[in-house]
């Protein structure tokens, strides 16, 4: 059996013209798929019942299972996936306003190695294909009612997309064209740990997406304390393809910033990010850290974040600081995952 969000452009028009029978039965398929918000071969209706009978024998529609389903009061809705391998991801819907945006992951765990991160706590299992990326999507958009769709997708759960574009780029066609969710790229945002060599292949796709740049330290040397992968890279590499992307895409780049009470929250670091961004179209999106079981950092006051955020102000630089959603849920980066293991499950990665 093969998984229907598996197939690549004219695929199922290939397997449908194999068994002499109509190209458009293909636009019907993704219809439900997409439109429909079928659940099942089966519930394709529209097709003659020996149509369904063949696809049902050579596909299926979702290869995931609901492991869990929790919702916050706020609106926000988080989706535990577990795959047939036992692996286990996380995606999150969030309601604002008119606004319905999802959150999905891209790897199962994470090789980047954040110090104050959930999700790279046990390094990384495997890479997700892209209709299981493709799967969260629409898994997520079937908890919406009939008469709402997903306006915008931020790419920001597990894993490090960038070290997956292989996935993830047939996945966010998908998501934008016509004949699938139909969501603006401009609506969609990659958010990378910085890896210039991707970086640089996607400004050449030149394709808008919106691209998020996860700073988190205004020097190399602080940099690669809580973003490891970064002793290879470094800032000035990164800033460089960041520009590029900026040029080519024409769209407005975000630098992200999670405060660490007592690392990175000093007044200093934000005359260092000062001096590092200014003169850049770009927002930098400061968000307060959210607490993960068994990691030593903290939220930093109210105070220090006032006053980070004077400097960066004073500065001239265009800043935005992020309220947290889906608190009581844990809706940040792998810490669904973690509490399910912290609750006595075994976790996927450590299954024999
Ligand atoms: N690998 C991508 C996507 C990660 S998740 C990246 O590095 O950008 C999106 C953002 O959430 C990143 O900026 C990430 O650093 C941040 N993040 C991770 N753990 C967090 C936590 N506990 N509290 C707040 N933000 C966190």
């Amino acid at each position: 059996m093969r998984h229907l969000l598996e197939l690549a452009d004219g695929e199922l028009e290939q397997w449908l013209a194999e068994r002499k029978l109509p190209a458009y039965r293909a636009g019907q398929v993704r219809r439900w798929v997409y439109q429909g918000r079928a659940e099942s071969i089966e519930q394709m209706t529209d097709l003659p019942r020996g149509v369904r009978d063949e696809l049902g024998q050579a596909f299926v529609l979702w290869t995931g299972r609901i492991a869990r389903h929790t919702r916050a009061g706020d609106g926000t809705e988080k989706l535990l996936l577990e795959w047939e391998d036992g692996h286990r991801i996380e995606s999150v819907l969030l309601r604002d306003g008119q606004r319905r945006s999802i959150c999905i992951s891209t790897q199962v765990g994470c090789a980047m190695g954040c110090v104050f991160c959930a999700s790279g706590l046990d390094g990384v299992a495997r890479n997700l294909r892209r209709g299981e990326i493709v799967e969260q999507m629409l898994r997520l958009q079937r908890l919406l009612p009939a008469e709402e769709r997903l306006s915008h997708l931020v790419v920001m759960g597990m894993g490090e997309p960038l070290a997956n574009l292989d996935g993830l780029l047939p996945a966010l066609e998908a998501a934008s064209s016509a004949e699938g969710l139909g969501i603006s790229v401009r609506r969609i945002t990659i958010s990378t740990v910085g890896l210039p060599a991707a970086m640089h292949r996607l400004a050449d796709l030149a394709v808008p997406y919106h691209l998020a740049v996860s700073l988190h330290a205004p020097n190399d040397e602080l940099r690669s304390e809580l973003v490891p992968v970064n002793r290879a890279i470094g800032l000035a590499e990164i800033l460089e393809a960041a520009d590029r992307y900026f040029a080519v895409s024409g769209r407005r780049l975000t630098f992200e910033y999670v405060l660490l009470e007592g690392r990175n929250d000093q007044p200093e670091h934000a005359r260092q990010l000062v001096s590092l961004l200014r003169g850049r179209t770009a927002l930098l999106n400061v968000i307060p850290f959210n607490p993960v079981a068994g990691l030593p950092y903290r939220t930093p006051s109210a105070a220090a974040v006032r006053r980070f955020r004077e400097v960066l102000l004073q500065g001239g630089l265009n800043v935005q600081f992020r309220q947290r959603k889906g608190d009581e849920i844990d809706a940040a980066c792998g810490q669904l995952r973690r509490n399910g293991v912290r609750l006595g499950e075994t976790p996927a990665t450590q299954r024999g």
